[in-house]
Formats: C-alpha cells, structure tokens, sequence
C-alpha cells in the first residue's frame, strides 16, 4: 500500500509499475518479428549441406540427421506449435475466427502478426503471459543456435604443451596430438589452454 512500484512484473518478478515492463514487453515484441524470418532462414540451414559430410536432407529425416533440428523447428508443431498454440488461444478467449492457413509458414506469419498486434492486451491481462515470454525467448534461442552452428562450426584452437595447435569442438571425445603423440580426453582436451592466433 505504501509503495505502488512494488507489484513483480508478470513476466521476470522484479517491481514493475506496469503488471509488465515496457522492456519485458519489447524483448517479446522483438521474437514476434524475428521469429517469421527465423522460419525462413531455417529452411536455408535445410539445404543439402555442401561440405558432404552427410547424407542429404530430403525424403524422410531421421534423428540425429544434419538438419534434423531445423526440420523440426519449420514442421507442424516446432515454431508453428508455439506461435500457433498461443494465437489460437488468443482468438478463443476474443471468439475471433481462425483463418484456415494450409501452410505453416502462413500460420507462423499470421500467428506472430496477431500476437504482436495484441501484445499490449496480452500483457495487462494474460494469466500466462511468463509462458508466452518463456516460450518465445527459448523459440528463438533454438532457432539462432541453430542457425549460427550452421555457419560456423564451434571449432576451438588449443595449445598442446609441445607447442602445436589441435582444433578441437567443444563434444570432443578427445583428440591425439600429431606432433608428439600425446592423448587427451574430452576434458582434458578442453582444459588445454587456448592457442592464439598467429597468421599462418
Ligand atoms: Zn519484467
Ligand atoms: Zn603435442
């Protein structure tokens, strides 16, 4: 009563003069728009990996195939089952028809375009808006790792004591050292201190 800042933020818990921040709003706002063009990066992620280290992604994908994850994430029920979940939910409560999108990159576009249209709304009067916050944030979190791990391959260069580099990632079984033969496991690999870049 004697402090009205004192009410947590429906989404992140801390004081909060609004029932959500301005900026835990934003940060939501900010997935709505990135995650359609997520969506369609991913599929760039699908396409036959030129590096030939595995079979090509097409026909039916199974686990642990490269472009398994995107797969999932542009399927029915990956970024179209989080966006599409909450804006059903949204048109329920309004009674406002859902459109009959057969695609699921038009129900990821028209799902995130209604969201963000009704964010405001959502955030002074949703009971699970934190869900919706939490789902979006991870949603997006997934499709970036995925999407940076295709460009870039987490490969780290480590100074073996005898001065040679070994290039090893960071799920490394271990790795043996060309030059003077040593062998180092998983950790021990890792524990090895980073080699500095010189030009070659
Ligand atoms: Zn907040
Ligand atoms: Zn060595």
């Amino acid at each position: 009563m004697f402090d009205d800042d004192s009410t947590p933020c429906a989404v992140c818990d801390k004081p909060a003069r609004a029932r959500v921040h301005a900026g835990c709003r934003e940060r939501m706002a900010d997935a709505l728009r990135e995650l359609p063009q997520l969506y369609r990066e991913l599929a760039v992620a699908l396409l036959p990996s030129r590096r030939g280290d595995g079979p090509a992604v097409s026909g039916t994908p199974g686990r642990g195939l490269p472009g398994g994850e995107a797969l999932d994430l542009r399927a029915r029920g990956g970024i179209e089952g989080v966006v599409g979940g909450w804006a059903r939910d949204l048109c329920e409560r309004e009674r406002w028809d859902v459109p009959a999108y057969q695609s699921v990159q038009a129900i990821v576009d028209w799902s995130c375009a209604i969201l963000l249209a009704n964010l405001p709304m959502l955030c002074d009067e949703h009971e699970a808006v934190k869900e919706l916050a939490q789902e979006l944030a991870s949603t997006v979190g997934h499709a970036n790792s995925i999407l940076t791990g295709e460009k870039r391959p987490r490969k780290i260069g480590v100074a073996c004591p005898c001065g040679h580099t070994l290039r090893v990632t960071l799920d490394t079984a271990g790795v043996r050292c060309p030059a003077c033969s040593t062998q180092y496991g998983h950790s021990e690999a890792l524990r090895l201190p980073l080699a500095e870049r010189r030009a070659a």
